[in-house]
C-alpha cells in the first residue's frame, strides 16, 4: 500500500511520529475511568488497526509503555507526555491509536460510546451514536470481534 494512505499522527511535541495503514478495525469514545485519568479528559477518542498496520516513523525510543491494568498497557511519549497508544491481552494483535494524536481525517466517524455507564455528568453527549454499557451484550460481542 502506498504511503499516501497511511494516516500520520504524532505527540504534542513532534518526537514521536507513527502512521496507521487503513483500513482500521473501529473507532469509538470510550468513557471508561482508566482513559479519563489517563487522558485528563472526560473521554478519550480510540481507533484501532491491526499491529502489523502500524508502524513507528519517529521516536519509538520515547515511548514508555505504562501497565495500567492487568490486561491493558498504555504508551505515552517521555519527553511532552502526550497518552498515545493502549493494547491489551483482550485485543491481541491490535493496536489503539488515539484519535485526536491524528494529524488529519481516518476512514471512519466515531461508531459508538463504549463505557457510557462511566461517562462524566458534567459534559453533554447529543450525538446519535449507540451507547454500550460495560455490561451490555452489545459491547461483549464487540470486545470479541476486537479479539
Ligand atoms: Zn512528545
Ligand atoms: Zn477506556
Amino acid at each position: 500500500m502506498s504511503e499516501k494512505t497511511e494516516f500520520i499522527g504524532d505527540c504534542q511535541c513532534g518526537e514521536v511520529r507513527f502512521a496507521a495503514t487503513p483500513p482500521t478495525l473501529f473507532c469509538a469514545h470510550c468513557h471508561c475511568d482508566f482513559c479519563r485519568r489517563a487522558h485528563g479528559a472526560p473521554v478519550v477518542t480510540w481507533f484501532g488497526v491491526p499491529e502489523n498496520q502500524f508502524r513507528f516513523l519517529a521516536g519509538e525510543d520515547l515511548v514508555t509503555w505504562y501497565a495500567s491494568s492487568k490486561q491493558g498497557r498504555r504508551g505515552f511519549c517521555t519527553r511532552c507526555g502526550s497518552t498515545l497508544f493502549y493494547t491489551s491481552s483482550l485485543s491481541p494483535g491490535e493496536v489503539h491509536i488515539a484519535r485526536a494524536n491524528m494529524q488529519g481525517g481516518i476512514d471512519r466517524p466515531p461508531d459508538l460510546h463504549v463505557f457510557f455507564d462511566a461517562h462524566v455528568e458534567w459534559l453533554e453527549f447529543n450525538d446519535d451514536l449507540p451507547r454500550l454499557d460495560k455490561e451490555n451484550e452489545l459491547l461483549a460481542h464487540y470486545k470479541k470481534v476486537e479479539v
